[in-house]
């Protein structure tokens, strides 16, 4: 999908609105299984000026992206993907624009990262409960020196043959409130957006669509995030309408990515979603 409906913001109709960006793209350094240059390269095929690096809890693809941009016509946004929970549920906020060298950020991420290999453990007791035997290497092996997270946890249970597809894996057994569910480390909203912004970033919330309580998503909102994700694959015409709403009435940004992981996800391209460069503009001036 291209997203052209952007009259409310005010853009300028010159150069920078022929250029397009995929803002929610994920590499090897969490869960997608497209190298940074493999992203770049597979970017640009797609016709992108721009794209984010939003990796969960990691800052590390981006830097490998940068480089491999060089030159070649194509921007990296400095970008990472939070999880939060509220009210029982996750919640997901990217920050745009962060300073990837920020050291109160880099010793968190640290933390979760090695937090995110303790709940492997937990996931695979429970998986063992159910009488799903799992080795923890099938899934370290996936997710190499990456963020280690459920999709690894989906890719190695159907690559040992535990499973037959995705679907199975996050409807039976890891999907939010299935019996081998494991929470890890959960920010509160607040305390996801405030690491971001003392972190120069712009806190948006992704995929607003999970958050399926208008009174909720007003309570997150009203901690201080600063865009939404309005452009989103699962989002329809009419909550995508939702949302532009939404954010003109509480002064909010416009973003929105493919979420593409890669052949982790093969039906997800990147560029499937695509925005207008302005509003990356629009990104920038906010910071
Ligand atoms: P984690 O951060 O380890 O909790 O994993 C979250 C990631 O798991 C998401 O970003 C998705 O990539 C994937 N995921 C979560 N739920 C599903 C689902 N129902 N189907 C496919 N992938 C999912
Ligand atoms: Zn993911
Ligand atoms: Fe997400
Ligand atoms: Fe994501």
């Amino acid at each position: 999908m291209v997203v052209f409906d952007i009259g409310i913001y005010g853009y300028d109709k010159g150069m920078n609105s022929m250029k397009f960006a995929d803002l929610h793209l994920h590499t090897i350094f969490s869960d997608g299984t497209y190298t940074p240059e493999q992203l770049v390269s597979e970017s640009i095929k797609a016709g992108l000026s721009a794209i984010a690096v939003a990796d969960h809890d990691t800052v590390g693809g981006i830097t490998p992206a940068t480089e491999a941009a060089k030159g070649r016509g194509i921007e990296v946004l400095p970008a990472i993907e939070l999880s939060a929970e509220y009210a029982g549920r996750e919640v997901h906020i990217l920050g745009y624009l962060i300073d990837q060298s920020n050291g109160v950020l880099l010793e968190k991420l640290s933390f979760l990262k090695q937090n995110r290999v303790q709940r492997i453990y937990k996931i695979i007791a429970k998986l063992e409960n159910m009488g799903i035997s799992l080795k923890p290497e099938a899934v370290f092996e996936l997710a190499r020196s990456g963020t280690v997270g459920r999709l690894h946890v989906a890719r190695a249970l159907v690559k040992e043959g535990l499973a037959a597809d995705f679907s199975e894996v996050f409807q039976k057994y890891i999907g939010d409130r299935c019996p081998a569910y494991e929470l890890g480390f959960k920010f509160t909203p607040r305390q996801a957006i405030d690491l971001i912004k003392q972190a120069r970033g712009i806190p948006v919330l992704a995929h607003p669509y999970t958050v399926n309580d208008d009174g909720m998503l007003e309570e997150i909102v009203g901690c201080g995030i600063m865009g939404l994700e309005i452009y989103y694959p699962e989002h329809s015409q009419s909550l995508q309408n939702f949302y532009l709403d939404f954010a003109k009435r509480h002064n909010l940004l416009a973003t929105g990515g493919s979420d593409c992981h890669g052949e982790a996800k093969s039906e997800i391209k990147i560029g499937s979603i695509k925005v207008p460069y302005p509003l990356i503009e629009k990104l920038k001036a906010a910071r």
